[in-house]
Protein backbone atom coordinates (compact mmCIF):
# COMPACT_ATOMS: atom_id res chain seq x y z
CA UNK A 1 0.00 0.00 0.00
CA UNK A 2 1.01 2.99 -0.99
CA UNK A 3 1.77 5.77 1.87
CA UNK A 4 0.50 9.16 2.57
CA UNK A 5 0.98 11.76 5.09
CA UNK A 6 -0.47 14.80 4.34
CA UNK A 7 -3.59 16.01 2.60
CA UNK A 8 -2.11 16.27 -0.91
CA UNK A 9 -0.76 12.97 -0.70
CA UNK A 10 -3.70 11.64 0.11
CA UNK A 11 -5.59 13.36 -2.63
CA UNK A 12 -2.79 12.14 -4.61
CA UNK A 13 -3.27 8.73 -3.69
CA UNK A 14 -7.11 8.16 -4.30
CA UNK A 15 -6.92 9.76 -7.73
CA UNK A 16 -10.20 7.96 -8.42
CA UNK A 17 -13.52 6.45 -7.07
CA UNK A 18 -11.81 2.85 -7.70
CA UNK A 19 -8.66 3.60 -5.84
CA UNK A 20 -11.17 4.75 -3.05
CA UNK A 21 -12.92 1.32 -3.17
CA UNK A 22 -9.87 -1.01 -3.53
CA UNK A 23 -8.85 1.06 -0.31
CA UNK A 24 -12.24 0.12 1.43
CA UNK A 25 -12.05 -3.58 0.13
CA UNK A 26 -8.45 -3.85 1.57
CA UNK A 27 -9.53 -2.14 4.92
CA UNK A 28 -12.41 -4.48 5.02
CA UNK A 29 -12.09 -7.80 3.66
CA UNK A 30 -8.27 -8.13 4.15
CA UNK A 31 -5.19 -7.88 1.76
CA UNK A 32 -6.14 -10.56 -0.64
CA UNK A 33 -9.77 -8.43 -1.05
CA UNK A 34 -11.65 -11.53 -1.05
CA UNK A 35 -15.53 -10.13 -0.75
CA UNK A 36 -17.42 -10.95 1.93
CA UNK A 37 -21.70 -11.11 1.33
CA UNK A 38 -22.98 -8.66 3.82
CA UNK A 39 -26.04 -10.28 3.44
CA UNK A 40 -25.73 -14.01 3.88
CA UNK A 41 -21.70 -13.71 5.07
CA UNK A 42 -20.13 -16.17 2.39
CA UNK A 43 -16.58 -15.22 1.36
CA UNK A 44 -16.14 -15.26 -1.70
CA UNK A 45 -17.84 -13.32 -4.45
CA UNK A 46 -17.66 -12.02 -8.52
CA UNK A 47 -16.68 -8.72 -9.87
CA UNK A 48 -19.74 -7.41 -11.98
CA UNK A 49 -19.84 -3.90 -13.07
CA UNK A 50 -15.95 -3.52 -14.19
CA UNK A 51 -15.54 -4.10 -10.38
CA UNK A 52 -17.76 -1.57 -8.83
CA UNK A 53 -19.74 -4.05 -7.61
CA UNK A 54 -20.15 -7.74 -6.76
CA UNK A 55 -22.75 -10.97 -6.67
CA UNK A 56 -22.68 -12.92 -3.61
CA UNK A 57 -21.37 -16.87 -5.28
CA UNK A 58 -24.00 -18.31 -2.73
CA UNK A 59 -26.71 -19.40 -5.14
CA UNK A 60 -29.26 -19.26 -2.94
CA UNK A 61 -28.08 -15.90 -2.02
CA UNK A 62 -26.82 -14.22 -5.39
CA UNK A 63 -27.49 -10.77 -4.06
CA UNK A 64 -25.38 -8.02 -5.55
CA UNK A 65 -23.38 -5.31 -3.47
CA UNK A 66 -20.90 -2.74 -3.30
CA UNK A 67 -17.95 -2.72 -0.94
CA UNK A 68 -19.73 0.25 0.87
CA UNK A 69 -23.32 -1.95 1.84
CA UNK A 70 -23.35 -2.47 5.71
CA UNK A 71 -20.41 0.43 6.24
CA UNK A 72 -21.55 4.21 7.46
CA UNK A 73 -20.69 5.13 3.02
CA UNK A 74 -23.87 2.62 2.24
CA UNK A 75 -26.21 4.68 -0.55
CA UNK A 76 -23.84 7.89 -0.04
CA UNK A 77 -24.17 10.08 -3.17
CA UNK A 78 -20.90 11.48 -2.10
CA UNK A 79 -17.98 10.54 -3.83
CA UNK A 80 -15.76 8.61 -1.50
CA UNK A 81 -12.43 10.43 -1.98
CA UNK A 82 -14.93 13.79 -0.44
CA UNK A 83 -15.33 11.56 2.61
CA UNK A 84 -11.92 10.10 2.65
CA UNK A 85 -10.88 13.95 2.59
CA UNK A 86 -13.16 14.69 5.12
CA UNK A 87 -12.48 11.95 7.13
CA UNK A 88 -8.55 13.34 7.02
CA UNK A 89 -9.18 16.29 8.02
CA UNK A 90 -11.62 15.03 11.07
CA UNK A 91 -8.88 13.02 12.07
CA UNK A 92 -6.35 15.36 12.08
CA UNK A 93 -7.14 18.65 12.91
CA UNK A 94 -6.51 18.35 16.50
CA UNK A 95 -9.05 20.73 18.08
CA UNK A 96 -12.04 19.76 15.20
CA UNK A 97 -12.91 20.44 11.99
CA UNK A 98 -16.46 22.37 11.60
CA UNK A 99 -19.38 22.23 9.16
CA UNK A 100 -18.45 25.10 7.62
CA UNK A 101 -14.84 24.56 7.04
CA UNK A 102 -15.64 21.17 5.75
CA UNK A 103 -17.88 23.06 3.15
CA UNK A 104 -15.58 25.70 2.65
CA UNK A 105 -12.93 23.15 1.64
CA UNK A 106 -14.29 20.59 0.18
CA UNK A 107 -17.57 22.24 -2.30
CA UNK A 108 -20.15 20.83 -0.37
CA UNK A 109 -23.21 22.33 1.46
CA UNK A 110 -23.19 23.21 5.04
CA UNK A 111 -25.78 20.90 5.62
CA UNK A 112 -24.05 18.29 4.03
CA UNK A 113 -20.71 19.17 6.28
CA UNK A 114 -22.91 18.33 9.44
CA UNK A 115 -24.64 15.47 8.34
CA UNK A 116 -20.83 14.05 7.07
CA UNK A 117 -19.51 14.88 10.20
CA UNK A 118 -22.03 13.25 12.26
CA UNK A 119 -21.08 10.14 10.13
CA UNK A 120 -17.51 10.47 11.03
CA UNK A 121 -18.16 10.63 14.17
CA UNK A 122 -19.40 7.09 14.04
CA UNK A 123 -16.36 5.70 12.90
CA UNK A 124 -14.28 7.45 16.07
CA UNK A 125 -16.36 5.70 18.68
CA UNK A 126 -14.24 3.30 20.00
CA UNK A 127 -14.52 -0.44 19.21
CA UNK A 128 -13.39 -2.28 22.22
CA UNK A 129 -14.25 -1.16 26.12
CA UNK A 130 -11.14 0.92 27.22
CA UNK A 131 -9.72 -0.83 30.51
CA UNK A 132 -6.97 1.58 31.99
CA UNK A 133 -4.34 0.80 34.40
CA UNK A 134 -1.36 2.29 36.48
CA UNK A 135 -1.99 6.13 37.66
CA UNK A 136 -5.42 7.02 36.20
CA UNK A 137 -7.19 10.49 36.70
CA UNK A 138 -11.04 10.99 36.67
CA UNK A 139 -12.85 14.35 36.43
CA UNK A 140 -16.02 15.87 35.56
CA UNK A 141 -16.48 18.69 33.63
CA UNK A 142 -19.88 20.60 32.15
CA UNK A 143 -19.55 21.60 28.26
CA UNK A 144 -21.72 22.83 26.12
CA UNK A 145 -23.47 26.81 26.03
CA UNK A 146 -21.23 29.31 24.22
CA UNK A 147 -20.38 31.11 27.62
CA UNK A 148 -18.78 33.60 25.77
CA UNK A 149 -21.62 34.80 23.58
CA UNK A 150 -23.87 35.09 26.80
CA UNK A 151 -24.13 38.74 28.54
CA UNK A 152 -22.21 38.64 31.72
CA UNK A 153 -24.82 38.16 33.80
CA UNK A 154 -26.58 35.51 32.18
CA UNK A 155 -22.62 33.07 32.61
CA UNK A 156 -22.85 30.29 34.70
CA UNK A 157 -20.88 30.75 37.52
CA UNK A 158 -19.06 27.67 39.71
CA UNK A 159 -17.67 24.25 39.68
CA UNK A 160 -20.61 22.51 38.67
CA UNK A 161 -23.92 23.19 36.32
CA UNK A 162 -25.60 25.71 34.54
CA UNK A 163 -28.24 26.51 31.54
CA UNK A 164 -27.56 24.60 28.77
CA UNK A 165 -24.30 22.70 29.92
CA UNK A 166 -24.16 18.36 30.23
CA UNK A 167 -22.19 17.38 32.75
CA UNK A 168 -19.22 14.71 31.19
CA UNK A 169 -16.73 12.41 32.79
CA UNK A 170 -13.54 11.93 31.76
CA UNK A 171 -10.99 9.55 32.89
CA UNK A 172 -7.56 9.24 31.96
CA UNK A 173 -4.75 6.73 32.21
CA UNK A 174 -1.25 9.17 32.90
CA UNK A 175 0.39 9.31 29.79
CA UNK A 176 -2.24 7.12 28.35
CA UNK A 177 -5.86 6.50 26.82
CA UNK A 178 -8.66 8.70 28.09
CA UNK A 179 -12.58 7.90 28.07
CA UNK A 180 -15.05 10.55 27.86
CA UNK A 181 -18.43 9.82 28.75
CA UNK A 182 -21.95 12.27 29.01
CA UNK A 183 -23.24 11.46 32.53
CA UNK A 184 -26.79 12.44 33.68
CA UNK A 185 -25.30 13.89 37.36
CA UNK A 186 -22.22 13.41 39.00
CA UNK A 187 -23.37 11.44 41.72
CA UNK A 188 -21.37 8.26 43.32
CA UNK A 189 -24.52 5.85 42.18
CA UNK A 190 -23.97 7.72 38.18
CA UNK A 191 -19.98 8.41 38.34
CA UNK A 192 -18.63 5.12 40.21
CA UNK A 193 -20.31 1.82 38.10
CA UNK A 194 -18.59 3.80 34.86
CA UNK A 195 -15.01 4.31 36.72
CA UNK A 196 -15.14 0.65 38.03
CA UNK A 197 -16.31 -0.34 34.22
CA UNK A 198 -12.99 1.33 32.73
CA UNK A 199 -10.50 1.48 35.69
CA UNK A 200 -8.77 -2.06 36.63
CA UNK A 201 -9.09 -3.08 39.90
CA UNK A 202 -5.78 -2.45 41.79
CA UNK A 203 -5.02 1.02 40.05
CA UNK A 204 -3.92 4.37 41.50
CA UNK A 205 -7.00 6.44 41.37
CA UNK A 206 -6.63 10.33 40.95
CA UNK A 207 -9.39 12.75 41.57
CA UNK A 208 -10.85 16.04 43.48
CA UNK A 209 -12.37 15.24 46.83
CA UNK A 210 -15.81 15.65 45.22
CA UNK A 211 -18.36 13.04 46.75
CA UNK A 212 -18.61 11.30 44.25
CA UNK A 213 -15.86 9.50 44.19
CA UNK A 214 -16.16 8.69 47.96
CA UNK A 215 -15.69 4.97 48.76
CA UNK A 216 -13.66 3.95 46.02
CA UNK A 217 -10.78 3.21 48.64
CA UNK A 218 -12.11 -0.24 48.82
CA UNK A 219 -11.18 -1.15 44.78
CA UNK A 220 -8.64 1.67 44.27
CA UNK A 221 -5.58 3.27 45.85
CA UNK A 222 -7.36 6.17 45.68
CA UNK A 223 -4.99 9.66 46.50
CA UNK A 224 -7.30 13.24 46.19
CA UNK A 225 -6.48 17.03 45.93
CA UNK A 226 -8.24 19.63 47.57
CA UNK A 227 -9.23 22.57 44.77
CA UNK A 228 -11.72 24.12 47.31
CA UNK A 229 -8.82 25.23 49.23
CA UNK A 230 -6.80 25.14 46.29
CA UNK A 231 -4.73 22.68 46.48
CA UNK A 232 -3.91 21.15 43.00
CA UNK A 233 -0.66 19.08 43.31
CA UNK A 234 0.08 17.06 46.08
CA UNK A 235 2.75 14.16 45.39
CA UNK A 236 1.27 11.78 42.62
CA UNK A 237 -2.49 13.36 43.42
CA UNK A 238 -3.60 15.76 40.83
CA UNK A 239 -6.02 15.55 38.13
CA UNK A 240 -3.70 18.03 35.61
CA UNK A 241 -4.26 15.37 32.83
CA UNK A 242 -7.67 15.26 32.22
CA UNK A 243 -7.79 18.93 33.15
CA UNK A 244 -5.57 19.65 29.86
CA UNK A 245 -8.18 17.31 28.02
CA UNK A 246 -10.60 19.41 29.40
CA UNK A 247 -9.24 22.64 27.85
CA UNK A 248 -8.85 21.18 24.74
CA UNK A 249 -12.05 20.07 24.39
CA UNK A 250 -13.68 23.35 25.41
CA UNK A 251 -11.24 25.23 23.23
CA UNK A 252 -12.55 23.16 20.39
CA UNK A 253 -16.27 22.80 21.40
CA UNK A 254 -16.16 26.80 21.93
CA UNK A 255 -14.22 28.05 19.21
CA UNK A 256 -14.83 25.72 16.16
CA UNK A 257 -18.18 24.10 17.09
CA UNK A 258 -19.39 26.68 19.32
CA UNK A 259 -22.52 24.80 20.72
CA UNK A 260 -23.13 21.35 21.03
CA UNK A 261 -26.65 20.02 21.79
CA UNK A 262 -26.84 17.38 24.92
CA UNK A 263 -28.36 15.64 22.65
CA UNK A 264 -25.34 14.60 20.32
CA UNK A 265 -22.52 15.26 23.44
CA UNK A 266 -21.60 12.06 23.54
CA UNK A 267 -20.33 11.82 19.70
CA UNK A 268 -17.76 15.22 20.37
CA UNK A 269 -17.21 13.32 23.66
CA UNK A 270 -15.97 10.07 21.05
CA UNK A 271 -14.40 12.36 18.62
CA UNK A 272 -11.97 14.33 21.15
CA UNK A 273 -11.34 10.82 23.14
CA UNK A 274 -10.30 9.10 19.58
CA UNK A 275 -7.96 12.09 18.50
CA UNK A 276 -6.35 12.43 21.90
CA UNK A 277 -6.24 8.12 21.99
CA UNK A 278 -4.68 8.65 18.86
CA UNK A 279 -2.46 11.41 19.06
CA UNK A 280 0.99 9.84 18.75
CA UNK A 281 0.18 7.57 15.59
CA UNK A 282 0.93 8.71 12.04
CA UNK A 283 -1.78 10.61 9.98
CA UNK A 284 -2.19 7.89 7.75
CA UNK A 285 -2.85 5.62 10.50
CA UNK A 286 -5.56 8.07 12.58
CA UNK A 287 -7.37 7.69 8.94
CA UNK A 288 -6.97 4.37 8.18
CA UNK A 289 -8.32 3.46 11.67
CA UNK A 290 -11.68 5.69 11.73
CA UNK A 291 -12.45 3.96 8.09
CA UNK A 292 -11.69 0.57 8.98
CA UNK A 293 -14.26 1.34 11.90
CA UNK A 294 -16.86 2.31 9.59
CA UNK A 295 -17.68 -0.89 9.18
CA UNK A 296 -21.27 -1.95 10.31
CA UNK A 297 -21.27 1.63 11.26
CA UNK A 298 -24.54 2.91 9.21
CA UNK A 299 -26.13 6.12 10.18
CA UNK A 300 -29.33 8.11 8.37
CA UNK A 301 -30.23 11.20 8.53
CA UNK A 302 -33.84 10.23 9.66
CA UNK A 303 -32.13 8.46 12.66
CA UNK A 304 -29.73 11.18 13.65
CA UNK A 305 -32.80 14.42 13.85
CA UNK A 306 -34.29 11.28 15.64
CA UNK A 307 -37.08 10.46 13.50
CA UNK A 308 -36.47 6.82 13.43
CA UNK A 309 -36.48 4.90 16.37
CA UNK A 310 -34.92 1.67 14.64
CA UNK A 311 -31.37 0.97 15.33
CA UNK A 312 -29.78 0.48 11.56
CA UNK A 313 -27.36 -2.45 10.93
ZN1 LIG B 1 -24.76 -13.72 -0.01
Amino acid sequence: MKHFETLIQLQDHFASEQVCRDHLAALRWGADGIPCCPFCGVVGAYSIEKGKRFKCKDKGCAKKFSVTVGTVFENTKLPLRVWFAAIYLACNSSKGVSSLQLSRNLGITQKTGWFLLCRIREMLIERTPTLLHGVVEADETYIGGAETNKHAVKRTEGMYGGKGKAPVLGILERDGRVVVKPIENSKRATIQPIVRQHVAIGSVLSTDEHTGYKGMRKTYSHITVNHHTGEYVKGNAHTNGIENFWSLMKRGINGIYHQVSPKHLHRYCDEYAYRFNNRLARQEDKFNTAVFQADGRRLTYRLLIGKDKVSCP
